[in-house]
């Protein structure tokens, strides 16, 4: 189960209408037709279940589960199930619509999909929880399917409920279909680079990035927001990069270091120190607010949405922002950050590395041969580089941002499919 449930989330502008924001400007630039417009910004099926749930106690509670398909035109589709009190339909919406875009700029045959369950998991037993993954998949058994939607762990979830889920779902389909979920644990057909990826995506992004403005990695200045498995992959294999990490953080707060942090032995720490950073002594504390803005080359925001917004973006001195994290930079500070010239590397984009080794996970349990983490290292890499390159192009050609760009691509895909499939329904 993931950290990020134990910090409190900062109030954020309505997710969707944040996602529709950039996609108006994008719709817009390449002069999507109206009802073009309509049909791709519309999720195509929204499944809302209630799901009974014999607890510990021998009381049945109901639980509201939620799964969204936003757009299936490019292929079956994809997103993670999140388990937390916060759930609701808005956001579940936009984060499909999210999937939708991300799959399509980095060019994988998926479309976008979402799903969740308004439930506290850490309040529940291991066998509440079991209980309640399979009733869920019991319940969406027609939506699932690995020809159809392909759900992922999310925040309160991971590998062993990602296990129940293939587990029941086998049963009820009378055989084993390991590909109808990713995120699985690797015993049962999980991939190997999958805890890397999304990391080792937001390295190879920076590095196009650096490339592209002459700025040579090494002793390249660099700040990182988020320690878990995002920012600590980022910043360990940006340090073996040759960039230099002055700043980190966790929940805990920031810890800065002008001569560079040593990566390896802050993991080491945290891994000895319950997951956390604090009390961490290689690096003056700090908050996170003043690591954002630190006088750095590279800022990756890799912990959580809206830390970038219209009342700090004029005060961030980095001119390269890779976004792990999904929507980090709120889209009112957008133009903010256009205008001082930053360069930033959309989320959609710089974290897709995490779903191009899912989707090679789907593969390989297609295939039913699994590939070495040397292999998945070098296609998932070509993959964010060559989609790096393309949304890039597409900066320069619209002359727009790279987020813009991204967006762009991404609606021009899967506009491109729509005309020729006709108006796809499920
Ligand atoms: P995680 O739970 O492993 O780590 C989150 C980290 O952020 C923790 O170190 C936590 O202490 C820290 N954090 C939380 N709130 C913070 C705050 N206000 N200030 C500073 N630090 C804070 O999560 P993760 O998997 O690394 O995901 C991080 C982000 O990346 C999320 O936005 C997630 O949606 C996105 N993302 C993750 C993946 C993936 O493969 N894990 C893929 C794509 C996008």
């Amino acid at each position: 189960m993931s950290q990020r449930d134990n910090v409190i989330k900062h109030s954020s502008e309505n997710p969707f209408e944040s996602m529709k924001k950039r996609f108006d400007i994008a719709a817009k630039t390449i002069g999507l037709d109206e009802s073009d417009y309509h049909v791709l910004i519309a999720p195509q099926k929204t499944v809302i279940v209630n799901i009974p749930v014999t607890m510990d106690d021998g009381k049945v509670k109901v639980f509201e589960g939620f799964r969204v398909v936003h757009n299936a035109n490019l292929g079956p589709s994809k997103g993670g199930i999140r388990y937390s009190m916060d759930v609701h339909l808005d956001e579940v919406r936009a984060l499909a619509a999210w999937m939708t875009w991300k799959c399509a700029v980095v060019g994988i045959p998926y479309g976008g999909g979402k799903g969740g369950i308004k439930c506290d998991p850490r309040s529940m037993s291991k066998g509440e929880l079991e209980r309640l993954t399979r009733s869920y998949t019991d319940m969406m058994v027609d939506v699932f399917g690995p020809d159809k939607d392909i759900p992922a762990p999310d925040m309160g979830t991971g590998p062993q409920e990602m296990a129940w889920l293939m587990d029941e779902y086998s049963k009820l389909v009378g055989k084993s279909s390991p590909a109808v979920v990713t995120g699985k644990p690797i015993v049962l057909g999980g991939s190997l680079g999958r805890v890397e990826a999304t990391g080792r995506g937001v390295m190879v992004s920076t590095r196009a990035a650096l490339a592209k403005m002459g700025i040579n990695p090494v002793g390249t200045t660099c700040a990182v927001q988020g320690f878990g498995n995002v920012g600590s992959i980022s910043a360990k294999l940006l340090a073996m990069q040759g960039l230099k990490i002055l700043a980190i953080s966790d929940v805990s707060g920031a810890y800065y270091n002008p001569e560079g942090i040593n990566i390896e032995a802050a993991i080491a720490f945290r891994d000895n120190n319950n997951g956390t950073l604090e009390g961490f002594k290689d690096g003056k504390k700090i908050s996170n607010a003043e690591l954002l803005e630190l006088d750095v080359t590279v800022l990756v925001p890799a912990a959580m949405e809206d830390q970038i917004t219209e009342e700090n973006a004029n005060r961030i001195k980095a001119k390269l922002i890779v976004e792990g994290a999904n929507g980090p930079t709120s889209a009112s500070a957008d133009d903010i950050l256009n205008k001082k010239g930053v360069l930033v590397v959309p989320d959609i984009l710089a974290n897709a590395g995490g779903v191009t080794v899912s989707y090679f996970e789907w593969v390989q349990n297609r295939l039913g041969y699994y590939w070495t983490e040397e292999r998945v290292y070098r296609r998932a890499d070509r993959v964010m580089k060559t989609a790096f390159e393309g949304v890039y192009a597409a900066a320069q050609k619209y002359n727009i941002p790279m987020r813009i760009a991204a967006y762009c691509v991404a609606i021009q895909r899967v506009a491109d499919v729509e005309k020729l499939r006709g108006k796809f329904g499920l």
